[in-house]
């Protein structure tokens, strides 16, 4: 395959419905609308590194059916190279995505076909040639552990929270998690995920972001102010742009801040935009808008 930047993680479909309270147990609820669309960790990163600009290939397990036609022309539109999709027998995983008024969200995932996705040899090749390697926790531990074995950089998105061993963690060159994420590995001190991998990025919503690295300073990056339309894909977008940015730059704490920076401006466009891969931006407007926040 070639390509610069690989992910391997989860293809679903997101069905969203918006609805003024969301459910308590034991409670239904009408939803005030339906939208159906391409999503899952996985594929929103992809999206967001083919269109940051880096070559990049996906290794996801998709249904064959309706929803993963929907991901697939999804991910060709954005440029992705589709070649390493795996055709599951289970379905197109789904996420059920309960919205309220006030943007508060509930999500169920039916992981389905990405709990069948193996790292096969084609994959374990591509993996290996790739600058930078992208993983969640949307698919099986094994294959994360997997993925992380090969590559030569493995940036794992520790998403949605989990507890982590210490056999995965030390195949990790940099972990990019949010406060809950950061607090599942590492407890509520964030300094001490350092404890447990080189390098870490710690995403604080409205507020930025945190780099620790073991042999460089903490460096805090502002969030870029912005009128927030939806949230969704914010944290996909940081972590997909910035595999992309270190792929074409390096990896030093220097390029990392840099790459870092890049990330939070990709992300504060997404915000604006209703949607998951809808909201992702290219890597012009990206360009254009960092060189407008940090002339
Ligand atoms: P999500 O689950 O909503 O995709 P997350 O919890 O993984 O996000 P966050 O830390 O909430 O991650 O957001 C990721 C990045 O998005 C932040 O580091 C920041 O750069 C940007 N961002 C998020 N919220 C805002 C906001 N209100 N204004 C500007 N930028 C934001």
């Amino acid at each position: 395959v070639g390509a610069e930047v690989v992910v391997v993680g989860s293809a679903n479909v997101d069905l969203v419905l918006p609805v003024q309270r969301i459910p308590r147990p034991g409670e239904t609820v009408l939803a005030t609308g339906l939208t159906r669309g391409p999503g899952g960790k996985g594929a929103n990163q992809a999206v967001a590194s083919a269109r940051a600009g880096a070559s990049t290939a996906f290794v996801a397990a998709l249904g064959d059916d309706d929803g993963g036609a929907l991901l697939r022309a999804a991910l060709a539109e954005a440029g992705v190279d589709l070649s390493l999709l795996q055709i599951s027998q289970a379905p197109t995983g789904t996420a059920i995505i309960t919205v309220d008024g006030a943007g508060e969200n509930a999500i169920t995932v039916a992981p389905s076909a990405n709990a069948t996705l193996r790292l096969t040899p084609a994959a374990r090749s591509a993996v290996a040639g790739a600058k930078i390697v992208l993983s969640q926790l949307e698919i099986g531990f094994g294959t994360v552990q997997a993925a992380a074995e090969a590559s030569a950089y493995f940036i794992l998105n520790a998403a949605p929270a989990a507890e982590l061993t210490d056999e995965l963690l030390g195949q990790v060159d940099l972990l990019v998690v949010n406060e809950t994420e950061a607090e599942a590995v590492a407890g509520t001190k964030l300094s001490a995920l350092l404890d447990r991998v080189p390098a870490a990025v710690v995403t604080l919503g409205a507020e930025g972001a945190l780099i620790l690295t073991r042999d460089a300073a903490e460096v805090r990056v502002p969030a870029v102010p912005v009128e927030v339309v939806d949230t969704t894909a914010a944290g996909d977008t940081f972590c997909g742009v910035l595999a992309a940015t270190l792929a074409a730059t390096s990896t030093t704490a220097s390029d990392l801040t840099n790459a870092v920076r890049r990330a939070t401006v990709a992300a504060s466009l997404s915000v604006q935009t209703a949607g998951a891969i809808p909201s992702v931006p290219h890597g012009e407007s990206i360009d254009a808008r960092c060189a407008e926040v940090y002339l």
